[in-house]
């Protein structure tokens, strides 16, 4: 399992639990919003972090935090993803993947063996701009099997967005509610400076009115 790092605790990124949260290393897509370079470009990459000394951390926070978030990256590109879930598991904590969809039969195999709490996807895009927004050849169908995997998985699920102005319409962003109704997480681009691709700024953030437009749309 190629863990890049681990985040001690965390009071957001697992909703209503006190979490650690494992970046695993790697991504198989490219979006040039993410912020995460050191997560998803092999030439930014640096150490791993032991998984022994991550479940040595995690044994003393036993009793200290409810669950752990799997994030990245991409985990689900992880081939050994089961295994790292069900060690978690064996330690009482529960479980949330963070995942961009890419990986339909991952995810049905972690879904069909309830081996998860909690599933986020992220969308990107409407369908017909995945690719462009992703940089990598989108395999749609699968996106669209995750889709119906989660949602059909009787677990909790999120599904969010990030809006990007000048990417994102609101006629994208009816596309999308089209597909998972309107239970979608938004949330507006922030511009870090970080990011894999290098046309982004402060220009790209909705305002305050325009992202009510969006929720209301
Ligand atoms: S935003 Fe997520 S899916 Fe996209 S490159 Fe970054 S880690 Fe990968």
């Amino acid at each position: 399992m190629k863990i890049a790092a681990i985040q001690k605790l965390s009071l957001i990124d697992y909703p209503g639990m006190i979490s650690s949260v494992i970046f695993t290393q790697g991504c198989n897509f490219r979006c040039g919003y993410c912020h995460n370079p050191s997560l998803v470009l092999p030439q930014s990459f640096g150490d791993f972090v032991l998984e022994a000394k991550v479940f040595d951390f995690l044994q003393t926070r036993i009793g200290k935090i409810e669950g752990v978030v799997i994030t990245g990256g991409e985990p689900t590109i992880q081939f050994d993803l089961v295994r790292l879930i069900k060690k978690i598991k064996a330690l009482g904590l529960s479980v949330k993947l963070d995942t961009n969809g890419s990986n339909p039969g991952m995810l049905k195999k972690i879904i069909d063996n309830k081996l998860i709490d909690f599933i986020a996807m992220d969308l990107k895009a409407p369908l017909n701009k995945y690719s462009a927004i992703c940089n990598v050849n989108v395999d749609i169908e699968k996106i669209k099997k995750s889709i119906f995997y989660i949602k059909n998985s009787g677990i909790v699920k999120q599904f969010r967005i990030t809006a990007i102005k000048g990417i994102h319409t609101i006629e994208d962003l009816d596309s999308i509610k089209g597909i998972i109704g309107d239970n979608i997480t938004l949330q507006n681009f922030k511009f870090s400076g970080k990011h894999i691709g290098n046309s982004f700024s402060k220009e790209n953030e909705f305002s305050s009115k325009e992202m009510d437009e969006f929720r209301t749309a």
